[in-house]
């Protein structure tokens, strides 16, 4: 859903989306949004350049300001090479699919080496699976049973894994945000 008028939402609903200083959204899935006390917070402290508003203002009676849409560090956050080793990132280096059969749903992990020959959990060692596929490997090496992943698992770098969040645009985009994201899937009008 794109929204191009956000009078009618609560403020709790009217995030800003957050931009790196190179004007690259700090992460897309999940997308970089702050909420608006964490925006005017920043707003005031001159860490931010607003860079784009809602249609809506927020008072109180010593101020007033419109609410920004789109806001941008001043201070550039490098991205890492080493993002952090979690289920989520995982999930999102394989795009959330089982990386034997490709099903997108009842995800886990499968170990390439099974823990009970030694293998460890690590980016190299772990893939997404289904619990079908899983249970079908069970505790044998992809030679024994034949069930090989589609790609090789390996530790990726945060923009790897910004650019695989580019699939996976949310339920709610503000207008003002679309110039500054590029999805790699075709969005709902
Ligand atoms: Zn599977």
């Amino acid at each position: 859903m794109i929204v191009s008028h956000a009078n009618e939402l609560p403020l709790e609903k009217c995030p800003a989306l957050v931009l790196n200083a190179d004007y690259r959204p700090l992460s897309y899935y999940p997308l970089s949004l702050w909420c608006w006390q964490d925006v005017v917070r920043d707003v005031f402290l001159d860490r931010v350049n607003i860079v784009s508003e809602y249609d809506r203002e927020i008072r109180s009676p010593s101020f007033s300001m419109k609410l920004p849409s789109v806001i941008s560090l001043k201070t550039f956050v490098k991205p890492s090479e080493n993002p952090n080793f979690t289920r989520f990132n995982v999930f999102l280096r394989d795009k959330f699919s089982c990386l034997y059969c490709g099903d997108k749903k009842n995800l886990t992990f499968d170990h390439l080496i099974p823990k009970s020959k030694g293998g460890i959990t690590s980016w190299e060692n772990v893939a997404t699976a289904c619990t079908g596929c899983n249970v079908k490997k069970g505790n044998r090496l992809s030679s024994e049973c034949g069930m090989y992943p589609k790609i090789k698992p390996f530790k990726p770098t945060d923009e790897q894994l910004h650019k695989n969040g580019r699939n996976f645009p949310p339920n709610f985009l503000h207008q003002s945000w679309l110039d500054y994201l590029y999805w790699d899937v075709r969005l709902e009008p």
